[in-house]
């Protein structure tokens, strides 16, 4: 009798901030461990260099080559508020494509499992929070990402579609705001951690004053790539069900944007001036996510103390910053 062939899992999106922090937790778990390698396991992180996703021919082309029995599908176009609010034709088609055809190859492939990546961000414009999983579809998301937003949204269509004319196991996980090594710190087109890290970088360089856009007053859930990267590989081992679950800290965890930038001043030990931008917009004042269900389902997680991820993050930004995205 033949032994069972070892788990294969493909990783797509494998370059970007998420993709490396599963590959870091891969690498330096214990093997056998609840959130580290299983003996025979083997880890592909695909980069779009590989397979272009947004191309039926190359996405079968990379299942035939890796052969995966399980999928964690990172790979998107993601990009900030601007990036969003002047392509939402491309943010639509680009990530209808890329989830269309991961899903189909694994659907041709008969793959064991498939994780797809949601966000928050896909949530109603107008909706009663926190947020939970039984709220994506209640109403129109918000008219800044309204492309990212439905291409997302599908992803949980099709999940529930596939599972009952074909009874697969695809299903989703909805992070919240994710930070941590290898993110995109450009000034312009970043989120608001990497933004502000990179910003206090060169106000601390040039000696110029460290200005943060908005009164600082907001809050926001933010999670640190290697505690979502356990998340996902206990969905992949534990989980097996196709509604969503969301991916957070609790909400009682909220940070103020001051909270976040007194921290980066703190790690990147900026002594110049620090001010706040009143004149700028703030955007919303918060929009809490609920993790019960996951921490239901998983009977607790501990995560990591948000000024050590910053730290932690910052040190990866300053000894890194000629490879890093900026
Ligand atoms: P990154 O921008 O860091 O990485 C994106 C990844 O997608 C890269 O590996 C990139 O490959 C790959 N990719 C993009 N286009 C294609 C394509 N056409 N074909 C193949 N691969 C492609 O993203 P994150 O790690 O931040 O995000 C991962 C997932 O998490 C996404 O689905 C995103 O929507 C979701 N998410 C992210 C949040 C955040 O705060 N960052 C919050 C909530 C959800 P390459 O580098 O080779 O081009």
């Amino acid at each position: 009798m033949s032994s069972p062939s070892p788990n294969v899992v493909l990783v797509t999106g494998g370059t970007g901030l998420v993709g490396q922090a599963i590959k870091h937790v891969i690498e330096t778990e214990p093997e056998g461990s609840r959130f580290g390698k299983q003996p025979g396991e083997k880890w592909i992180f695909a980069s779009s260099k590989e397979g272009d996703l947004r191309d039926p021919a190359q996405t079968r082309a990379l299942y035939e080559k890796y052969q995966p029995t399980h999928v964690i599908h990172l790979a998107a176009l993601v990009g900030g508020l601007f990036k969003n609010m002047k392509y939402k034709m491309t943010f639509l088609r680009d990530n209808l494509l890329i989830n269309d055809n991961v899903l189909e190859a694994a659907h041709e492939k008969n793959t064991q499992k498939v994780i797809s990546c949601l966000s928050t961000c896909v949530f109603p414009d107008k909706v009663e929070y926190p947020l939970d999983e039984t709220k994506i579809h209640t109403g129109p998301p918000h008219q800044s990402n309204f492309g990212y937003a439905h291409a997302k949204r599908l992803v949980d269509v099709q999940n529930h579609a596939y599972k009952e004319q074909y009874g697969h196991n695809f299903t989703s996980a909805i992070p919240t705001n994710v930070f941590g090594p290898h993110d995109n710190f450009d000034l312009e087109d970043s989120h608001v951690i990497p933004g502000l890290i990179h910003k206090c970088y060169l106000a601390k360089k040039n000696g110029t004053p460290f200005i943060v856009a908005g009164t600082g007053k907001p809050l926001r859930q933010f999670i640190f790539s290697y505690d979502l990267a356990k998340l996902f590989i206990w969905m992949l081992r534990e989980y097996d069900d196709v509604e969503p679950v969301i991916l957070s800290v609790g909400e009682d965890e909220e940070v103020s944007i001051k909270e976040v930038a007194d921290a980066i001043v703190k790690a990147v030990d900026f002594k110049g001036d620090y001010t706040f931008d009143t004149t700028r917009a703030d955007g919303q004042f918060r929009k809490p996510a609920s993790n019960k269900k996951l921490l239901t389902l998983m009977g607790g997680f501990e995560f990591t103390p948000f000024p050590e991820a910053l730290d932690l993050t910052v040190k990866w930004f300053v000894e890194n910053y000629d490879k890093a995205r900026t």
